[in-house]
């Protein structure tokens, strides 16, 4: 009997062995394959500059899910584009802005998102500022002047140096004057914007309705040479974005009596009602196929570039991780899936669907990791609230190798995440969602939402780690013997308010959207 019972320890010790002979094994092979035969530069270069921007309704969003349900498929992922709503359509054409007097040159800017265009001709205006007035009367006795001319209706920016350029050359004082008198200058715009009786939103209407020839605007993010680039209020005339220095310019110009015209040929096409769709591709589990790990990135962007780093990273890191896994994991336990999200930068539309529409799923989710921050590698990571969300997630995080893990900080329990990212729809519903939070690389100033965000700004060694982190994750919570609990934290008051705070609740996403 004791003879017996010793054979089944060493049989169950050698099981034991060989389990994490076989973990270790299968980690090694995801770092090896995410280092020798890495397909990230090859998925941006297809993604970012073939396809380009991903603007929710636009050809170019659905051309990507294209592609990426056909790369899943030359993986031997299953893939598909699931529709959850309908959007304007919309497709962007050329842009030019010349300058024509009172000399020429061409100037930088775009038209913004859905911005109406000029037709085929192109315009050629005066350029006007916004007038002082005292109150909503005066503004309307003004009003007939914009007939015919661009008007400009953004504050013009004292400096196009970035605050830390100025603290690091300017003397102390002329840095704070500079600051002083551009608080100033921010609060009379304010004012001005009172007392005209509109706000950014509603001003551009009331200019076309007016007879104005089109909008100017210009969204400095606050970096050099750097603009943030978002959709148009305006009908019926375009509304253009232009650079902080030729916005500067002009403004001068028009301030000075120099009466500057612009030429500008905006095309667009606007294409009726198009579906929206979400990418799901799945790797179907072997032992709990009804459990869920999802890798979570969304695939739309701004359309003022590529949208390389907001979320052209967290895209090919979720696709690389999924081939990875296919590759040396072939068979998970649980089912893994990758969700590449529609509409996100218009309220979490696409996971907001999903999580909707995949109640089933949702309830079974064993882990969701989702990364949307930006190409630098993951440095933070929160249990989101969930009570024990250390138990799992911090013994996954122990196989993840230490050139990956050293770099990362990490906050249990943490709190519910409410917003801001894909990870935030899933959380609402109970399930156990992290957000991978990247190191920020100037991410806020110079590549979110930005002119800028482009291949070039890519770094791709951060994005490779970021490929194990998630691969090992997803590897590990599938592999767990245990399902993830989801307890949640119990809540204190609000810090601010002193008022209880309750667990965010799932909302439904714009199934319509841009549609008058
Ligand atoms: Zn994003």
């Amino acid at each position: 009997m004791k003879n017996q019972f010793q054979k089944l320890l060493l049989c169950f010790l050698l099981a034991g062995n060989f389990v994490v002979a076989q973990e270790e094994q299968i980690i090694n092979n995801i770092v090896n394959e995410a280092e020798e035969n890495s397909q990230l530069e090859e998925l941006a270069h297809e993604l970012l500059d073939v396809i380009g921007p991903r603007l929710v309704g636009a050809p170019q969003m659905n051309r990507a899910h294209n592609w990426a349900v056909q790369k899943f498929e030359s993986w031997d992922i299953p893939a598909e584009k699931q529709q959850w709503g309908e959007w304007r359509g919309w497709e962007r054409g050329i842009t030019h802005i010349d300058m024509v007097h009172p000399r020429l040159q061409t100037l930088e800017g775009r038209q913004l998102a859905w911005s109406p265009s000029t037709g085929k001709k192109p315009v050629t205006a005066e350029v006007i500022t916004l007038p002082e007035v005292t109150d909503s009367l005066s503004f309307q006795k003004w009003l007939p002047n914009v007939k015919g001319k661009f008007v400009m209706i953004s504050m013009n920016q004292p400096t196009g140096r970035p605050d830390y350029n100025w603290e690091e050359f300017a003397t102390e004082a002329s840095f704070e004057k500079m600051k002083r008198e551009r608080d100033a200058q921010e609060a009379a715009w304010r004012e001005k914007f009172r007392n005209m009786g509109y706000t950014s939103r509603t001003l551009p209407v009331a200019l076309e309705n007016a007879g104005a020839a089109g909008i100017i605007s210009s969204y400095w993010s606050q970096g050099f040479g750097v603009n943030k680039v978002f959709g148009a209020y305006s009908k019926k005339v375009p509304t253009l974005d232009l650079s902080l220095e030729d916005y500067g310019m002009l403004y001068r110009l028009a301030e000075s009596g120099n009466k500057p015209q612009i030429r500008v040929e905006a095309q667009s096409r606007k294409l009726g009602t198009v579906p929206t769709f979400n990418t799901i591709a799945e790797i179907k589990g072997t032992e709990k196929p009804e459990e869920y790990v999802i890798l979570s990135a969304h695939f739309d962007s701004w359309d003022g570039a590529t949208g390389a780093t907001d979320n052209g990273t967290g895209t090919i890191v979720m696709m690389e991780a999924a081939r990875i896994l296919k590759e040396v994991y072939p068979n998970p336990k649980r089912t893994i899936l990758v969700g590449l999200w529609g509409s996100e930068e218009q309220g979490l539309n696409g996971s907001r669907a999903f999580v909707e529409d995949h109640p089933e799923i949702v309830s079974n989710v064993q882990a969701v990791f989702n990364q949307d921050n930006g190409t630098g590698r993951v440095v933070n990571i929160s249990g989101n609230g969930f009570l024990h969300a250390y138990d799992y997630l911090g013994d996954w995080l122990e196989k993840v190798p230490d050139t990956v893990s050293q770099h990362i900080e990490t906050n249990f329990p943490g709190s519910p995440g409410r917003g801001g990212s894909d990870y935030a729809s899933f959380v609402a519903a109970g399930a156990p969602a992290f957000n991978l939070s990247a190191l920020n690389w100037s991410y806020w100033n110079y590549t979110w939402h930005t002119n800028r965000d482009t291949y070039d700004k890519i770094v791709f060694d951060d994005v490779r780690n970021n490929v194990i982190l998630t691969a090992v994750l997803a590897y590990m919570a599938s592999e767990d013997p245990e399902r993830t609990s989801r307890e949640q934290i119990k809540l204190g008051n609000h810090p601010r308010t002193g008022e209880p705070q309750e667990w965010p609740t799932p909302r439904s996403p714009t199934r319509k959207g841009g549609l008058d």
